[in-house]
Formats: C-alpha cells, sequence, structure tokens
C-alpha cells in the first residue's frame, strides 16, 4: 500500500484490542476502557434538547462560544489558580483533538518528546504521525513520582515538549507539590512546552492535585488540555479543551480549523450545561473513590502490590510477586479462562503490571476479583 508508511507503522491501541476481544465471551467482565459507568447528569441532556428544539444549530464560532469559554476560564482560574482569558481557549473535540493538534503544531521532524512511563496510549502514534520521537522517562521506581533529576537526564538540545499526565492514567498517581514546583522552576528557563493532559483533574481524592495552570511564569510554553468525559460521563459527547497562551492559541487555532473546524455545537452548549451548572462532581468522585479502595484492598489481600491511587478510576497493578508470563499473556490468559477483561502493563509502555478501570459497581468489581484471585491461586498451584 503506498500510503505514509508512518500511518502503517502505528496500531490500533492495545486497550480496543483487548476490550473487542472480549466481546467473544457473553458472561465477560469488561475493566478495560476508561469509560465512565455513571449517567450523564440528567441537566446535561435536558437542557441541551431544549437548545437543539429552539436553535438553528449552525457552525460554531471557531475555538468555541464566547459563553462556554468563559465558563472554562472562570472554572480553572476559580478551581485551580490559573490566569487564562477566553482567548487563550479553544474547545476541541475531546482531549483526543487537543492532544493531536499540539503536537502537530509544535514538533518538527526529529524533536524528543519527554513521556514519563506509564503513560497514556493516546500519545505514541500523535508523536510519531508529526515526525517527533517519544523519550520515556520510567518513573516506576520512583513510585511513580517524575522528579527534577530524573527529568534532567533525559533533557537533550533536541528535547521539545514534555508531557505530564496527572492524575495519571494508567496509574492514578499525582505528582506532589514539590516534584511539580521543582521541574516548573528548572523549566522556567528552557525552550521547552509542558504539555499537561489534566483531563482526570475532577476526579481526585485529597484535594492535593495541582493545575500546570498556576504556575503563571511558564505560560507561554504550557498546552494544557482537559475535557468532559471523565468528569462528566460525556465521553461519546466528544468535548475537550486547550488553555495556553494567546500566542500559541493563534498557531494551534489553525491546525484545529482545517483539522475539524469545532466540535458540535450541540456538545458544547451540552458542555456549556455541564460547567455552569453541573461542575459539583463531588458525588461521583466519591464512587470512584469507594471502587478504588475496595480493588486497593482486595489487590493487596491477594499480594498484589499497587500503589493506592489518588486521583482518576485506575488501579496499576504489579505481576512482581508473582512468576506470571508476560502482561499481555497474563491479561488474555484471564480472559479465556476467567472471562475478566483487564489491560496488560505493556499497553502503557512498562511490562509486569497491568490495569483495572473500575468503572463497575462494586457488586461487580466483586465478581470480578474472585475471579482474579482463583486464578492467581491457580497458577500458583
Ligand atoms: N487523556 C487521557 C489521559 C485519557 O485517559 C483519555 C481517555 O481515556 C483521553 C485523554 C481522551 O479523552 P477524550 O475522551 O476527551 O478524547
Amino acid at each position: 500500500m503506498n500510503i505514509n508508511p508512518k500511518v502503517i507503522n502505528i496500531e490500533i491501541s492495545l486497550i480496543r484490542q483487548i476490550s473487542i476481544k472480549s466481546r467473544e465471551y457473553k458472561d465477560v467482565i469488561n475493566l478495560t476502557v476508561g469509560e465512565p459507568d455513571l449517567p450523564i447528569p440528567a441537566k446535561i441532556v435536558e437542557e441541551t434538547t431544549i437548545y437543539m428544539k429552539n436553535n438553528r444549530m449552525g457552525y460554531p464560532m471557531l475555538g468555541g462560544s464566547l459563553e462556554i469559554r468563559e465558563e472554562i476560564i472562570n472554572f480553572y482560574n476559580t478551581k485551580y489558580g490559573s490566569s487564562y482569558k477566553v482567548d487563550e481557549a479553544i474547545v476541541t473535540a475531546g482531549a483526543t483533538e487537543a492532544i493531536s493538534i499540539a503536537l502537530k503544531t509544535i514538533l518538527n521532524k526529529g524533536d524528543e518528546v519527554l513521556i514519563p512511563l506509564p503513560f497514556y496510549p493516546g500519545y505514541l502514534p500523535n508523536v510519531d504521525l508529526n515526525g517527533g520521537k517519544s523519550i520515556f522517562i520510567d518513573t516506576t521506581t520512583d513510585e511513580l513520582q517524575l522528579t527534577v533529576e530524573t527529568l534532567k537526564k533525559h533533557i537533550t538540545p533536541k528535547t521539545k515538549a514534555l508531557i505530564l499526565n496527572y492524575p495519571n492514567n494508567p496509574s492514578g498517581a499525582i505528582l506532589s507539590k514539590k516534584n511539580l514546583d521543582e521541574i516548573m522552576e528548572f523549566l522556567r528557563d528552557k525552550d521547552i512546552y509542558i504539555i499537561s493532559d489534566e483531563i482526570y483533574s475532577e476526579i481526585t481524592f485529597n484535594d492535593d492535585f495541582l493545575s500546570v495552570g498556576k504556575y503563571d511564569f511558564l505560560k507561554e510554553k504550557i498546552i494544557l488540555i482537559n475535557g468532559f468525559s471523565k468528569s462528566h460521563s460525556m465521553t461519546g459527547w466528544r468535548l475537550g479543551y486547550i488553555l495556553t497562551s494567546k500566542e500559541l492559541r493563534d498557531q494551534l487555532i489553525k491546525v484545529h480549523q482545517y483539522t475539524i473546524t469545532s466540535p458540535s455545537v450541540v456538545s458544547e452548549y451540552g458542555g456549556y450545561i455541564a460547567l455552569s451548572k453541573c461542575s459539583d462532581m463531588s458525588s461521583y468522585t466519591k464512587e470512584y473513590q469507594k471502587r478504588c479502595e475496595y480493588v486497593y484492598n482486595r489487590l493487596n489481600s491477594m499480594g498484589i502490590v499497587t500503589l493506592k491511587p489518588k486521583g482518576s478510576f485506575y488501579i496499576f497493578g504489579s505481576l512482581a510477586n508473582f512468576n506470571l508470563p508476560s502482561s499481555l499473556d497474563f491479561a488474555l490468559d484471564l480472559l479465556d479462562t476467567k472471562h475478566v477483561a483487564i489491560v496488560p502493563g505493556i499497553a502503557f509502555g512498562v511490562e509486569g503490571y497491568f490495569r483495572i478501570s473500575c468503572t463497575k459497581s462494586v457488586e461487580i468489581l466483586k465478581i470480578a476479583l474472585d475471579k482474579i484471585e482463583n486464578y492467581i491461586k491457580t497458577y500458583r498451584s
């Protein structure tokens, strides 16, 4: 096939592949995809439906309506101590589009992008497609903390950007204030962009999450990404946003326009309602926390080491205490024998781990964990 070889070289994510394979079993418990099971707040659906009936649904304003951008910046500035203005926000088709246009805008051939491990698999193909090179920083030996010392070791003259994703998918880790302060201070005089994917910011358990948005002295280099998929269960609405400097926005918006023009007006209005009328989603966070704690305790009692997640709805377990084959073999065998679908660590760039998505009720998680426990016992004996 005579097409861009970079496209031939990328693959559909392993998470999706396992999720698709899991459909072979009727009684499967699918704990793979990060798809919230909690409902979209009714108000969002109700008010958006009325909006659709009463409006013409023309093209939205490039970069997002003034109303939604105002809500976004007010929300971020109030909650996270940033100082964004309306002309520093772009409304995107999910965080996915935001990641894609950010990398497309900044990367030149051969540029290096630093990505802490374990990583969300959505970054890599976008680095590759834009001629960049991903440089991984293993944080598994530092309790999933990126420290300034480790960061320094990976910086070269070709370093173009650092991707941060906290609360982290797949581990739920959050950077400590000390580490984030030191990293930001180190980057103060460097020519390095900071792409901060904060999509799980609203699902944090102890109020210890800090947004990079508060480091105002780095605004010119920060591309902050967030969205509505996780906080408001609005995955199918495909809505996210970027906060950045006005100068960078002027460049990003060109790539955004020629990629999608804009997300749908319907979704945009839904996002506006989400922030203006449903900004308190703490009951959802409590539910995810309860589930994460349940899974964490169960895995610990099986001898599976995990770091307690501080946010998100994922648990990243280690297979270190077990003489199990590769994480992929483990995931496939668990699926085939117990009909429980989880994601192997290798999908996030590290071997010897697996991810459970706590997007099912505790009752269902209990059945899944009983099966995992049973699988592990059989393996041991
Ligand atoms: N970033 C991270 C870390 C994610 O986990 C996900 C989805 O799982 C995304 C981005 C994509 O989000 P969206 O649905 O807004 O495109």
